[in-house]
């Protein structure tokens, strides 16, 4: 196989450059951290599960006429997505506190928020991901007020949109992060949903037990991190046939 181009390595994914101009490849891995980064280890199996959790999910969104960078999966690890600008932000959209809202306003985790609240991060891994305000935002240019009306738009639709989806599965949506970029085409630019949204970036709850079923497992050390992601497939009717036998980590092909 050709050698690809890599774009960037993250701690859960790596980009390559794609087959056609515009395009990238999302290469899922099963590392997970926590704490800042001071924490690092490997939930076997993530990469294969996220790849297709994520997939099905922004698959819902576009049917209900929201965009994401999505085209398709290309295999158990990788899925082939469109190049797009990305917004130095991530928003956290939150249903029930949890995480740093609760550490940060001493707030009992589980507590319903009378309404749900959005939260910006700027991101940017040597500051730690600050919480950052729509001033912050709008004077350092780093989206216009028009583009952050949108990006609020559409984090509340995926919110109700999601929201409704997992608790047709017994799963309460906690909280998410969302990352969004600027998808040029010809004389247009739209925003559209970016990254994954899987496990990894959203707090899912058994509804019927509070159980974690996400990254919160390995942040807090629960442990079962594996099962709680496989068990989020299984009940979106995604899980992998071959089972987890099938989801080591082949040595990366670059
Ligand atoms: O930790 P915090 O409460 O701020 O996290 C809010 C949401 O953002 C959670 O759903 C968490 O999974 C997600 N998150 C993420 N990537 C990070 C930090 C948090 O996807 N680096």
């Amino acid at each position: 196989m050709a050698r690809r181009r890599q774009i960037y390595e993250g701690t859960a994914k790596v980009l390559f450059e794609g087959p056609e101009p515009g395009t990238l490849v999302q290469h899922f891995k099963d590392e997970a951290s926590a704490s800042n980064d001071q924490k690092h280890g490997i939930i076997p199996g993530k990469g294969v599960l996220n790849n297709r959790i994520s997939e099905f999910l922004m698959l819902k969104l576009a049917e209900i006429g929201i965009p994401t960078h999505l085209v398709r999966r290309l295999n158990m690890r990788e899925q082939l997505v469109r190049e797009v600008e990305m917004i130095p932000i991530a928003v956290v959209v939150r249903n029930l506190a949890a995480g740093s809202l609760s550490r940060r306003l001493g707030i009992a985790e589980g507590t319903a928020l009378p309404r749900s609240i959005i939260e910006y991060h700027y991101r940017n891994d040597e500051l730690g991901d600050p919480l950052v305000g729509e001033e912050h935002i709008t004077a350092f240019g780093w989206a216009s007020t028009h583009e952050l009306d949108e990006i609020v738009r559409i984090s509340l639709r995926v919110n109700d949109f999601l929201t409704g989806l997992f608790i047709g599965i017994n799963i309460r949506l906690v909280d998410f992060r969302l990352e969004f970029g600027r998808l040029y085409t010809d004389d247009e630019m739209r925003i559209v949903v970016a990254d994954e949204i899987s496990p990894d970036s959203c707090r899912l709850w058994d509804s019927r037990t509070n159980e974690k079923m996400d990254a919160d497992r390995f942040r807090e050390g629960l442990g079962g991190a594996e099962e709680g992601y496989q068990e989020v497939a299984r009940r979106l009717g995604i899980l992998p046939e071959g089972g987890p036998g099938d989801f080591k980590a082949p040595k990366l092909v670059q």
